[in-house]
């Protein structure tokens, strides 16, 4: 046997196990997740398109005609990418075998997202990835522009660059940017973006969009219509479904979701504390954090996570619907209302977690930072000052891509649960003598 075949052998094996323990930990998280109780009618399409990425490692369904474009940010307007009559496909991960990979390969201190990237393009096994023809990598963080370079050596990547500001001349640049997207995108595809096709990619997004405010205002309903990690992985399947498959599977799980609260039924029956995730990107498989939230007795209430409602929260606003003004519109809806703390000045952040705690009636709020992920740490103190002032408990939860932690994360969640619990025991005994 030759040092070729010995090398080729390893590898093959390599390449099974990889299948095969990857595989396995979607399947778990695919099965946790459908046996938490109270799923809306309609979630089957999103458990199908996990299902298909990560346990059969397919690619998404979508004509073959129409090329694949990767994201990894939602600074990226989906609409240019739909024009160009692509479909874009977000690829940040929540891998824990790519992680592992991915381990060996960046900086001990890199956060586990862009491990698991670089993980999976490594491997070349995932059909999600290697299917894109280009890539595009808004730099948000040190994290993302090395991981950036890495991908650039297998596949054709451009950067684009985020400002820290967002004043005017900021945005002028960001535009600029994006007519340079538009035409790496002609010369990808081999189609022209043109004011219809341009008008067509916002159509499309629209209809996603507005399907997901439907959700959002049926979600914050009380009692509570739908948990929220059942929420969380709708809006992950987001990212491998073209938005008018989504917009229509989500739309049906809207119309359920009248139709129970029409019924007076509840996702459950009991008054759990409701809690607002928010902090790094949560992404499939690793739904670990909002998974013990809900089985230790509490319930997302609401997330302000990019994987989740964040995503696709903010539509454009057309002020000038010239073809310049539609970039413009992107341009803006990119960087003035976001709340990622790649800003220097992140005072969006504050007002967006004060409206969802109003509206989605919060109890307590879980702070998730990834291991590695600074831009979000560093956030923390000042959303802790802020929501002191509120009167709103918050924890901080640092996690990796593992299940190691797992028991630890659990001991601190319930006993989080537990502490709002207390503080709300003393509301109900007013309740009963006042009898409200
Ligand atoms: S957290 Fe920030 S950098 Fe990451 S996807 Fe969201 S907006 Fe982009
Ligand atoms: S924002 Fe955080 S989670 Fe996202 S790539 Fe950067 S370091 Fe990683």
């Amino acid at each position: 046997m030759t040092i070729q075949t010995n090398t080729l052998e390893r590898e093959s094996r390599q390449n099974k196990r990889f299948v095969s323990k990857q595989t396995q930990t979607a399947a778990k998280y695919l099965r946790r997740l459908c046996e938490l109780s109270g799923a809306p009618e309609g979630m089957q399409p999103f458990v199908e398109t996990l299902q298909r990425v990560y346990v059969d490692m397919l690619g998404i369904v979508a004509p073959y005609s129409r090329k694949r474009v990767g994201t990894y940010c939602v600074m990226a307007p989906q609409e240019l990418i739909y024009a160009a009559g692509a479909v874009p496909v977000k690829l940040c991960s929540g891998n824990y075998t790519a992680f592992n990979i991915g381990d060996d390969i960046a900086p001990r201190d890199a956060c586990p997202l862009v491990k698991a990237v670089a993980g999976f393009k490594q491997t070349g096994l995932m059909p999600v990835y290697e299917e894109c023809s280009m890539m595009v990598v808004p730099v948000t963080c040190d994290c993302k522009k090395k991981v950036a370079g890495m991908l650039a050596q297998q596949c054709d990547v451009m950067t684009m660059h985020i400002p820290a500001n967002r004043q005017d001349e900021d945005i002028d640049e960001f535009v600029r940017q994006l007519y340079t997207f538009a035409e790496k995108l002609e010369t990808v595809t081999g189609n022209p973006i043109t004011y219809e096709t341009l008008a067509d990619g916002f159509a499309k997004v629209g209809y996603a969009q507005r399907e997901l405010s439907e959700f959002i205002r049926l979600k914050k309903q009380m009692p509570y219509l739908v948990r929220g990690t059942h929420a969380m992985a709708i809006m992950n399947a987001a990212a491998y479904m073209p938005a008018d498959s989504w917009a229509a599977a989500l739309h049906r799980v809207n119309v359920s979701l009248r139709l129970r609260a029409a019924a007076g039924q509840t996702v459950t029956s009991k008054k759990l504390p409701g809690i607002l995730l928010t902090g790094s990107p949560i992404v499939f498989p690793n739904l670990k954090i909002p998974l013990l939230i809900e089985e230790m007795g509490g319930i997302v209430a609401a997330d302000e996570t990019c994987m989740g409602e964040r995503g696709m929260y903010d539509p454009p606003v057309i002020t000038d619907d010239s073809f310049d003004g539609m970039i413009r519109a992107l341009a803006n809806r990119s960087l003035r209302p976001c709340p990622c703390p790649t800003f220097a000045d992140n005072k969006q952040r504050l007002y967006r977690l004060r409206q969802l705690i109003k509206d989605n009636h919060i109890q307590g709020v879980i702070y998730h930072v990834l291991r590695g992920c600074l831009v979000y740490d560093f956030e923390y103190k000042r959303i802790e000052e802020e929501l002191g002032k509120l009167g709103i408990p918050v924890i901080r939860l640092e996690s990796d891509y593992n299940e190691e932690d797992v028991e630890q994360l659990r001991i601190r969640i319930e006993a989080f649960i537990e502490l709002i619990k207390l503080r709300q025991a003393p509301q109900k005994r007013t309740s009963l003598r006042t009898g409200f």
